[in-house]
């Protein structure tokens, strides 16, 4: 299982292990939906995504 994903629509990055129902992951189009190589939240920061709020605590 990914541990991160990434919205495309809005840029956002989710930490799958805690995510929460405000995350509306469940909403993310399929088309939307993107995974990162490696799978870690340096690599999606660097691919311009932004950190949920609700799911990734700086
Ligand atoms: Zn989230």
């Amino acid at each position: 299982m990914p541990g991160y994903l990434g919205n495309k629509s809005d840029s956002l990055v989710h930490h799958l292990a805690a995510m929460t129902s405000d995350c509306r992951i469940v909403e993310i189009k399929k088309s939307d939906k993107v995974y990162f190589v490696p799978d870690t939240i340096q690599q999606a920061i660097t691919e311009k995504f932004t950190q949920c709020k609700n799911c990734i605590k700086n």
